[in-house]
């Protein structure tokens, strides 16, 4: 892997310089000294880090190939996005994208009542507002107010009986009727690992027979004239393009028939989302197979051909995308708190007058390693230590001779893999499987890469310093959580190396890339471990500026969300200290200080 896979997932947002990671935007700083500066300020933990000129970036380049695409194919409808809110609903992403996307009229996609309340605080009147999802009457109300207040605003139906509700609340009330849409159950699913949104069985969606019935609702109810979109989404990270054409055909052709039943107001095909992010480090495991030129011309393209086929007014197109249009804004910063190996240094060894005779082998084989015979030595080593931990069981040798074995072994293995490192073969990385460095990070990774936990997302993952450096250490990143489930293991198929550090000499910080989709909102408290605390960059010309400071909860505010009281915990704890025994005042009261602080900082570790 070259450049930890920068080529593959960076979109050359991100460059290699003088050994570091940089931004390949205006002045260019390095991640590194933005990091460096936020530390100064006393905070260790991890970092988010929330660049808004990233979703700038993604918001133009998805415009101007839809509207290249539609000039190209002399396209006869428009290009509208609405950006979904369960991708992520925090302030830097959703204000981002509203400031952003002013000037493309940019909307905004809710999937449930406080999805939608944000959207309407969000939304600048007159762009759109789409709503997915299961509503009942209060939520299809909510969208009537919506409509009332200004906004131009959608309801996609997932079945006939939200059609029925939103008659009833017609009926019911004289408020400014919304646009309605149609989410349509397609025979054509996705692939991959979200494509449970598509296909006959879907969660989601009207089958034909049920959209015929739909249209029959509608003119009864004189509400033909509000159907204005047709929706799909057939899943998230869509990384072949086969089944998105597949999936356009149909709907294309159900919007085409429904035009010619006299939907006459149905001009929108809404996509939904499901454009993919590449998050691949290696070239042979890439994760999509198309770019959004491809894309964007044959959306374009497909839905063009089937209306002139039909003979039907071009639809303007609608797309949700969400993943594409925020996972590259945010970047994780895990300062490194261990290496595994590093307990082990020579310094630690202790011999004894008369050493057993394995250790005395493991000496030698310690003194006399080179490069010719460093697969050799390092085998026996191997075999030597296995032996050494069976006389421990057994009770032949000692703790002391015991550590001193480890030690050495644990040398011999760093010097070998050091020496072989140049030359990848298959042994070596075999071994590397086996005696991989264990990185701590000062990190959650239930919090902070949910996906990674629950789907195995692999997010790229790269140092921010020593670039110019060959990484030569088969890497298992251990986060702070106490569950085993906490790894992200070494994978031989995709092996991560990272530098072999003095953590006594130097900080080390691993940058998780392209984390801005779906990760902060579905990331949980596990062990109690809180949001990391967040820092928006805005780069210009020749500095940059960090703003809106998030910072991460503190533990009394983490223990009050799930139910305990943060007035009794501080009462309480300050009461037994208070009624414990000190020699001393002074100390006494330095001690209530120093609980009174630690309780209003967060959990996450401060070396
Ligand atoms: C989740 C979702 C999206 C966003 O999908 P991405 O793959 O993130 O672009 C769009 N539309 C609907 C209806 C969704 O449920």
């Amino acid at each position: 892997m070259k450049d930890f896979g920068i080529d593959i997932w960076a979109n050359n947002n991100f460059i290699i310089e003088d050994g570091l990671i940089k931004l390949n935007y205006k002045s260019k700083p390095s991640i590194l000294n933005i990091v460096k500066e936020i530390r100064k300020n006393n905070s260790k933990g991890p970092i988010l880090l929330i660049f808004p000129h990233l979703i700038k970036k993604q918001i133009k380049s998805l415009y101007t190939n839809f509207n290249e695409a539609i000039k190209e194919n002399n396209y006869k409808g428009s290009f509208n996005a609405v950006f979904p809110l369960k991708v992520n609903q925090f302030p830097h992403a959703v204000n981002a994208v509203v400031n952003e996307g002013k000037e493309y009229n940019y909307g905004l996609e809710a999937g449930s009542k406080a999805e939608l309340v944000l959207a309407m605080l969000k939304t600048t009147i007159g762009s759109n507002i789409t709503v997915n999802g299961f509503k009942d009457k209060e939520m299809i109300t909510l969208c009537f107010i919506a409509s009332q207040s200004g906004h131009n605003i959608t309801i996609t139906i997932e079945g006939i009986n939200e059609l029925q509700t939103i008659i009833e609340v017609a009926q019911e009330r004289s408020l400014k009727i919304p646009n309605i849409g149609i989410r349509v159950r397609l025979h054509s699913s996705g692939s991959g690992t979200w494509a449970k949104s598509g296909g006959m069985d879907a969660k989601f969606g009207l089958t034909a027979t049920e959209i015929i019935g739909a249209i029959k609702l509608l003119k009864d109810s004189q509400l033909i004239n509000k159907l204005s979109m047709i929706h799909f989404h057939i899943g998230s990270q869509m990384e072949d393009i086969a089944p998105i054409k597949k999936a356009l055909r149909e709907a294309g052709n159900i919007y085409a028939e429904l035009r010619k039943m006299g939907a006459s107001s149905l001009e929108n095909i809404n996509i939904g989302g499901g454009l993919a992010v590449e998050y691949d480090q290696y070239s042979h495991g890439k994760s999509r197979n198309y770019s959004i030129e491809e894309f964007s011309s044959s959306v374009v393209f497909l839905l063009g051909e089937i209306m002139d086929a039909k003979n039907v007014k071009h639809p303007n197109i609608f797309t949700e995308s969400g993943r594409f249009i925020v996972a590259s804004h945010a970047v994780l910063i895990t300062p490194v708190l261990e290496l595994f190996s590093h307990d082990y240094h020579e310094g630690l060894l202790s011999f004894k007058k008369i050493n057993p005779p394995l250790i005395n082998e493991l000496i030698d084989l310690n003194a006399l390693l080179n490069n010719s015979n460093c697969i050799e030595y390092l085998h026996d080593a191997l075999d030597h230590i296995e032996s050494l931990f069976t006389l421990f069981d057994l009770g032949y040798i000692d703790l002391q001779d015991r550590s001193n074995g480890e030690i050495l072994s644990h040398l011999i293995i760093k010097k070998a893999l050091y020496l072989k490192s140049a030359h990848h073969t298959n042994e070596l990385e075999q071994l590397q499987v086996k005696l991989q460095e264990k990185y701590l990070i000062n990190a959650s990774i239930f919090q902070s890469l949910p996906d990674y936990w629950g789907l195995n997302q692999n997010f790229p993952v790269m140092p921010l310093h020593h670039l110019e450096t060959t990484a030569q250490r088969g890497a298992s990143l251990w986060d702070i959580t106490c569950d085993s489930d906490g790894e992200i293991g070494f994978n031989p198929d995709k092996p991560l190396y990272l530098h072999d550090i003095d953590l006594d000499k130097e900080e080390y910080f691993l940058g998780f890339f392209n984390v801005g989709a779906y990760q902060e909102t579905l990331g949980m408290n596990h062990n109690l471990f809180t949001h990391p605390s967040e820092y928006t960059i805005e780069i210009n010309e020749d500095n940059y500026t960090i703003t809106n400071e998030i910072e991460s909860q503190n533990i009394l505010k983490i223990l009050s969300s799930i139910g305990y009281d943060e007035m009794m915990i501080i009462k309480k704890l300050k009461d037994n200290l208070l009624n414990s025994d000190f020699s001393d005042k002074k100390e006494k009261n330095d001690t209530l200080l120093l609980l009174e602080t630690y309780v209003k900082q967060n959990g996450y570790l401060r070396n």
